[in-house]
């Protein structure tokens, strides 16, 4: 009997343990529901929601090779026994992981249980990470990610033989309940999900990709919105960069040089966006502890001790008296998903105008994110609050974001339904509203829409101030200060990760 244990990979393509197993015998496809992850602080219904759609998703595509998916909930060195104990096994597939650290502490103790039963471990890997002490230090990693993008996914097998196991006690398949509700917007599950959004970018939407990625107006239907299907591993970076390759290599662009150029410099743009990805999962795979403390431990003692627990209850709920900042937040409560631009913008001012250590908005942000990604996110947390090393924080001010990417107040308006009537020239400043204006519209500062927590741009200052010399006294070096809105610290660019 061949197991092969999914993880964050539920899918048949691409997928090196599923077709090794085919090919070697009966399959045990096994998905674990492990208390340690379901009920971590970093999980929440949407996830599960969405998780759930994608293991429809799978069972359905193994049944139709003939295989089945076995579904169990406990945790894992305990289910691996129980399975052994019915059918002794000798070797156990997965893809490598580079997650959270409960994922890692469960992968310590399952590799035990391996070696105390004779069992081989095999792990491939996958999202282009090198596993070892110091791998870029080591190896050429830009060099083996471009190769491994590059190379062909992974066949799913025709045929897949189940392996029979016998019953296993009922406690084994009961659901745990997650805390909290499933968004209303939430995107759906699914492999057919994932490539329907896959065809139709490739098709209609790259070419305008680039500039739509940053007003949270285009980027809703302009961006790929591949990133959940990508961080339960339902489509790999491989796949991707395929279609990519096909849609360059498409004839109707061979008769149209100009328009084969503008499409290539979108599709360059595109996997600059996929190479980050890949990049910070080398950076969390090597340093998993920036979960938990920073990056660079010369900012230790910077936030510690001041968290003021009313500033983040009204960051949480969408009630910092900035309208963009607060639409952006209420789009992420039903939708589970905001651009980049507006997750940076929800961040910086939590960590750096309110001043909140990151850990609690990196928690809370994680369950709201239905594409929560532990690498992606540990790393942005920490660029954003300055933390990650020199030159490190991002600012965004939320009045001039609003100015440049939601111009006429559409989205400001669409999510904050309150501030429908605030006329244009007080939309993204309703505080600046003499009184009489206010009663006019309807909208009483204070009452119908909050007044502003704090004094954005002084508490910027005062952050860029307190960041600056922390990182100083740290012995680290100044970098410039500059950006969009001139609020932007820049140092520590997405792109140096290359
Ligand atoms: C504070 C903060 C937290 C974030 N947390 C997450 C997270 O938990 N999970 C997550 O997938 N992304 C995270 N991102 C990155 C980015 O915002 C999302 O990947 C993107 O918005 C997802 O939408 P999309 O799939 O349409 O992206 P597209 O613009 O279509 O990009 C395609 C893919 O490239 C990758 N990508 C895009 N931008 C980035 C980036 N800045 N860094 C790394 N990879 C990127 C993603 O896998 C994405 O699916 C975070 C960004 C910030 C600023």
């Amino acid at each position: 009997m061949e197991i092969v244990w999914f993880k964050r990979d539920l899918r048949i393509r691409d997928h090196a343990p599923l077709a090794d197993a085919a090919a070697a015998g009966p399959v045990l496809a096994l998905f674990l529901h492990e208390p340690e992850i379901i009920l971590a602080p970093d999980f929440s219904a949407a996830h599960a929601g969405f998780i759930r759609e994608c293991l429809d998703s799978l069972h359905a595509a193994l049944q139709e090779r003939g295989g089945e998916l076995v579904e169990m909930t406990g945790s894992a060195p305990g289910l691996l026994e129980q399975i052994w104990q019915q059918q002794p096994f000798a070797t156990l597939r997965s893809h490598q992981e580079t997650g959270n650290r409960a994922s890692y502490q469960r992968d310590e103790l399952v590799a035990a249980w391996c070696r105390a039963h004779g069992v081989t471990w095999r792990q491939s890997p996958q999202n282009g990470v090198i596993r070892s002490q110091d791998a870029r230090a080591k190896r050429d990693w830009i060099a083996e990610l471009d190769a491994y993008s590059s190379s062909e996914p992974v066949k799913p097998p025709r045929h897949i033989i189940p392996a029979k196991l016998p019953a296993m006690p009922t406690g084994f398949v009961a659901p745990l309940q997650v805390a909290g509700h499933d968004k209303p917007g939430r995107m759906k599950g699914g492999r057919a999900e994932a490539i329907g959004l896959l065809t139709a970018f490739m098709r209609t939407k790259i070419s305008r990709y680039p500039y739509a990625i940053s007003s949270p107006i285009t980027a809703e239907h302009g961006c790929s919105r591949l990133s959940p299907f990508l961080a339960y591993g339902v489509i790999t970076m491989r796949e991707i960069v395929l279609a990519m390759n096909r849609r360059v290599d498409s004839p109707e662009l061979a008769v149209n040089e100009a328009e084969r150029e503008r499409l290539i410099s979108a599709l360059r743009f595109f996997a600059d966006r996929l190479r980050w990805r890949a990049g910070y999962f080398q950076n969390m795979e090597s340093m998993p502890q920036m979960e938990f403390d920073n990056i660079h431990p010369g900012m230790n003692g910077l936030r510690e001790g001041e968290f003021d627990p009313v500033f983040f209850a009204r960051w949480r709920d969408g009630e910092t008296g900035y309208p963009m900042m607060d639409a952006a937040m209420h789009m992420l409560h039903h939708t589970g998903w905001i651009n980049m631009r507006m997750r940076g913008m929800l961040l910086s001012f939590a960590v750096n105008e309110l001043w909140l250590h990151w850990r609690e908005p990196a928690l809370f942000l994680a369950r709201e994110f239905v594409d929560y990604e532990p690498a992606i996110h540990y790393n942005q947390m920490q660029i954003h609050a300055g933390t990650a090393g020199a030159g490190s924080m991002l600012a965004y001010n939320p009045v001039k974001q609003a100015q440049e990417l939601d111009p006429k107040g559409i989205f400001v308006r669409r999510w904050l339904p309150a501030l429908r009537a605030v006329p244009d020239a007080y939309i993204f400043t309703p505080w600046t509203m003499p009184p009489a204006v206010q009663t006019t519209c309807g909208v009483v500062i204070g009452t119908d829409y909050p007044a502003p927590l704090v004094d954005h741009l002084d508490a910027a200052r005062q952050a860029r101030s307190r960041v600056g010399d922390a990182q100083i006294a740290a012995g680290m070096r100044p970098q410039s200060v500059r950006g969009r809105d001139g609020q932007k610290v820049a140092g520590t660019s997405q792109v140096a990760l290359f």
